[in-house]
């Protein structure tokens, strides 16, 4: 028997990023850039890690007809948020030195020693001021980092990111019957979509 999961945070917010960057580029340009908004199935185990990902798929047919992609931003979950004390965990206790025990932030999470794009667009993001933004850069080993869809764009070495509210590190809703629509902070989420659509129009 499975539990009934909503899926509220994961992955209805991100969901509800890409309809929303679909609708406000629908009749604007990035530059020169063409842009694709690609939802991706199979992101769970058991096909986590393996070819069948959907966004293994793309990368791979991007890869293999040699498209020279500029950036890739990878949507996980991006609505829930505390402002509460001891809220926040992180894959090493000694994180949150740096980061703080406080869950009020979006992260933007780039690899270590890698991509002009993830570089660029991490930092431009925290100058938009649209939502409280931690930009975190890791080894790929390090657990979670590579827990949604830009690993696969990161194996194919196409520069990546991703925004996460940190998952089961801060929403104890994760992957329960309780990830519910009534956790979900619709005005910081909102203004995480901002964030990316405000980014992406200053990425040339
Ligand atoms: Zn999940």
């Amino acid at each position: 028997m499975c539990d009934t999961l909503p899926g509220a945070d994961d992955n209805g917010t991100g969901v509800v990023g890409l309809l929303q960057i679909m609708k406000q580029l629908k009749n604007d340009t990035l530059g020169k850039y063409c842009f694709e908004v690609v939802a991706y199935t199979l992101e769970e185990p058991p096909f986590f890690a393996t070819e069948y990902m959907g966004s293994f798929v793309h990368a791979e047919s991007l890869h293999s007809r040699g498209v020279d992609v500029f950036g890739m931003v990878s949507l996980e979950m991006i609505g829930y948020f505390s402002d509460a004390k001891k809220s926040q965990d992180y894959p090493l206790k000694f994180l949150r030195f740096f980061y703080g025990n406080v869950g009020d932030y979006i992260t933007v999470v780039r690899k270590m020693n890698k991509g002009p794009f993830a570089r660029n667009f991490s930092g431009k993001y925290k100058k938009s001021k649209k939502v409280r933004t931690k930009k975190f850069t890791g080894p790929q080993k390090l657990t979670g980092i590579d827990f949604s869809d830009h690993r696969n764009y990161w194996h194919f070495e196409y520069d990546a990111i991703m925004l996460t509210d940190t998952a089961f590190y801060r929403n104890k809703n994760y992957h329960r019957s309780t990830d519910t629509v009534d956790t979900i902070d619709f005005d910081r989420m909102a203004a995480v979509i901002d964030g990316v659509l405000w980014t992406l129009r200053r990425m040339n």
